[in-house]
């Protein structure tokens, strides 16, 4: 893609050329001068939230009380998760909402390693979350001395060729799994040639799409992938703290055994049976009363997606990387700024990471700035990395013009040395 202005009514252009504007009506944007680029750590608000969770709490809870388990709340999880399906490209009963990420990931990395008992090997990467490869080296520790976990080697911590992949995976690898797109660097993996390779080894494929759900087309069920999990909170916008998501490929649902026994994983769990018999489906890998309110919330966000197409988000999601490492290059590369994510768009999920040895300060300077100055949010991940976010239901090409911009001013006029080096809780 090429850009041949950096001018301010060029960008202006681009918004208005753009056919996907019309649902940044969809969400909530208290203060319109705020450039937002973190949906990719928490999504923005959809416009129907609200309403929708005080119909749930006044209405459902408030007069229906314990009947609303049968008006409808029990289907949720599945209801839910079939939508979540269609964003993936699974079949509607591979996926269900319940738990989080990391729970999630747990239940069904420990399910893989029990149904391939003679191999020894989980395979991950050095780029995963580290809640993820936390959870797989209490897993490994947990299935005993012969159990590893091994990460396969990155390419200056940006990428991971495929070679690696290959040269990694072997008789031994009981698992692989990966987060789809990296959250650092947005390097995303071509997840139907890993799953391939995978396979051919004999090995199972669990892909964490916390970064990819909503942001980038998936086609779970074609691609032969056997398990994946995910966020709800980040491209979904299910607010925060929303439940996960897993699926499990249809065929392996009766053959997987869940490592945690509730009674929401039973068959007949109102039978209140004293032995745990699973249910056939991918039921049996819920565990608890799932989290209603939470659950709900989740609804209206979904259907915005629905309906722009994720088709459509993917497209435009790349033009605006594409335009934001464009300004980069012209304004912000002088200034000692590097790229930090893939420079093919085909290889990058939906942020831009651009590093710069003051990243922790001029995110600051860009959250809190001086009276005046315009206040736009990206997130910092050690140890130089700015993250900007760019989630095409409601980022606009201004926005990123206007982060260039301030990021550009911060660094020449040396704000951030007004500006304390302490990290705050979050960052
Ligand atoms: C955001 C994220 C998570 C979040 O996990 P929680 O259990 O919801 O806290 C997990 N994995 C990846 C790759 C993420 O980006």
């Amino acid at each position: 893609m090429k850009f041949n202005s950096t001018k301010t009514s060029f960008a202006k252009q681009l918004d208005a050329q753009d056919d996907l504007s019309p649902f940044r009506d969809q969400f909530v944007i208290q203060d319109p001068t705020l450039i937002y680029l973190d949906g990719n750590s928490l999504g923005r608000l959809p416009q129907a939230t609200p309403d929708h969770m005080k119909y749930a709490i006044e209405h459902q809870w408030g007069e229906r009380l314990i009947r609303g388990w049968n008006d409808g709340w029990i289907k949720k999880p599945a209801e839910v998760g079939a939508k979540i399906a269609e964003i993936i490209g699974a079949r509607p009963d591979e996926v269900i909402v319940c738990d989080t990420t990391s729970i999630n990931l747990y239940k069904l990395a420990l399910a893989a390693l029990q149904a391939r008992p003679e191999r020894k090997t989980i395979l991950s990467d050095a780029l995963n979350f580290p809640s993820d490869l936390y959870i797989l080296q209490g897993i490994s520790d947990l299935m005993g001395e012969e159990h590893r976990l091994d990460l396969i080697p990155s390419d200056q911590t940006l990428s991971v060729p495929l070679e690696n992949c290959r040269e990694r995976i072997g008789d031994d690898t009981a698992l692989v799994t990966l987060s789809h797109v990296s959250f650092k660097s947005a390097f995303m993996y071509d997840m139907e040639k890993v799953t391939h390779l995978a396979h051919q080894a004999g090995a199972l494929t669990l892909w964490d799409l916390s970064h990819s759900a909503g942001a980038v087309p998936l086609e779970l069920h074609d691609w032969d992938v056997d398990l994946a999990v995910g966020c709800t909170y980040k491209y979904l916008n299910g607010g925060p703290g929303a439940p996960a998501f897993l699926y499990v490929r249809r065929d392996l649902q009766d053959k997987l055994i869940p490592p945690i026994w509730g009674w929401f994983g039973a068959q007949a769990p109102f039978n209140f049976d004293l032995d745990f018999t699973p249910a056939r489906d991918l039921t049996r890998f819920q565990i608890s009363t799932p989290h209603m309110l939470s659950l709900l919330a989740v609804e209206p966000a979904l259907e915005i997606i629905l309906k722009a197409g994720i088709n459509n988000l993917r497209q435009k999601s790349t033009q605006q990387s594409e335009y934001l490492i464009y300004l980069a290059r012209e304004f912000l590369f002088p200034l000692g700024y590097k790229l930090g994510s893939p420079t093919d768009a085909s290889k990058r999920g939906s942020h831009v990471t651009l590093q710069h040895p003051e990243a922790y300060r001029i995110c600051r300077v860009l959250i809190e700035p001086q009276d005046g100055d315009i206040r736009v949010i990206p997130d910092f991940r050690e140890p130089d990395n700015v993250r900007l976010g760019i989630a095409p239901l409601y980022t606009t090409f201004l926005d990123l013009h206007q982060a260039v911009g301030r990021m550009e001013q911060i660094v020449k006029e040396k704000e951030y040395l007004q500006y304390s080096e302490e990290y705050l809780s979050v960052t």
